[in-house]
């Protein structure tokens, strides 16, 4: 048989779309040797029976479907520009805020404009804006509720893709939240992934740096190392995990981060 009264045989079977299925070859009779793949909008058979040629594949057109399949939906609307809503103010409209960077040691940071900070009236949160590093716009921010009532305590706002990223240091820590990326941003960049676990959007987002160290809290030890070894076989040189014995870093002030990752002598 031919390629074309193949294909027609195949389509008569009437399998649908995103389907990959094993089953008995209608062209040499033979149990379940016949594979037929619909996945990917492609239509494709292979016979393993070794008297049977019959193989062949009809490439689809490629529809949206496909393309959100293939490059995932976050990815295509990763450069959507987050519009900063109206209830965001200045830190200095909130007495709770200005406690809160100033407790967090986040309060250099916010005034040396290394991160965007703001308050949203509307949730009462301590807001931190994620920048697009490709376009350079707004792509989301992180809120912290400054009550108890607020929930969940972190919240994101537009794009979850992009990390919050705080510092232009050549050694960079991944740590727990935004609190703690602007605590240590005197001495490393920090990098908030906001959740343990690493996208692989989160990589395209991360530089080389001459040291990636890792820094969770100490509950969290086991999804530190995980996060090493999946950012060291991602390509990333010198991941090394710090390991926190009491507090996350933002209750740490500069002159102590320093010290926990370079010594006194620095
Ligand atoms: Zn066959």
């Amino acid at each position: 048989m031919n390629y074309k009264q193949q294909l027609a045989v195949i389509e008569g079977l009437g399998i649908p779309p995103d389907t990959q299925i094993r089953m008995d070859c209608p062209f040499c009779q033979n149990k379940n040797t016949l594979t037929v793949d619909t996945t990917s909008n492609n239509l494709g058979w292979y016979c393993f029976h070794a008297s049977c040629s019959a193989r062949g594949k009809k490439q689809g057109e490629k529809t949206m479907d496909y393309v959100n399949v293939t490059f995932k939906k976050e990815d295509v609307n990763i450069n959507e520009e987050f519009v900063v809503p109206d209830s965001f103010k200045s830190v200095f409209s909130s007495e709770k805020v200005l406690r809160y960077l100033h407790d967090n040691n986040c309060w250099e940071a916010c005034m040396w404009a290394r991160a965007d900070i703001k308050y949203d009236v509307k949730q009462d949160r301590v807001v931190f804006l994620v920048k697009n590093p490709d376009t350079g716009r707004y792509a989301g921010a992180v809120g912290r509720g400054l009550n108890s009532k607020v929930y969940p305590k972190w919240y994101m706002y537009g794009n979850k893709d992009i990390p919050f990223k705080c510092g232009e240091c050549k050694d960079a820590v991944i740590v727990e939240d935004c609190a703690s990326a602007c605590a240590v941003s005197n001495v490393l960049t920090g990098i908030a992934l906001m959740g343990t676990s690493l996208k692989q959007s989160h990589k395209n987002y991360l530089e080389p740096y001459e040291n990636l160290y890792i820094a969770l809290d100490r509950d969290a030890t086991n999804k530190s190392y995980k996060l090493a070894s999946e950012l060291t076989s991602a390509g990333f040189k010198n991941v090394k995990v710090k390991v926190l014995h009491e507090y996350d870093l933002k209750c740490y002030s500069t002159a102590e981060i320093e010290e926990m990752f370079y010594g006194r002598s620095k």
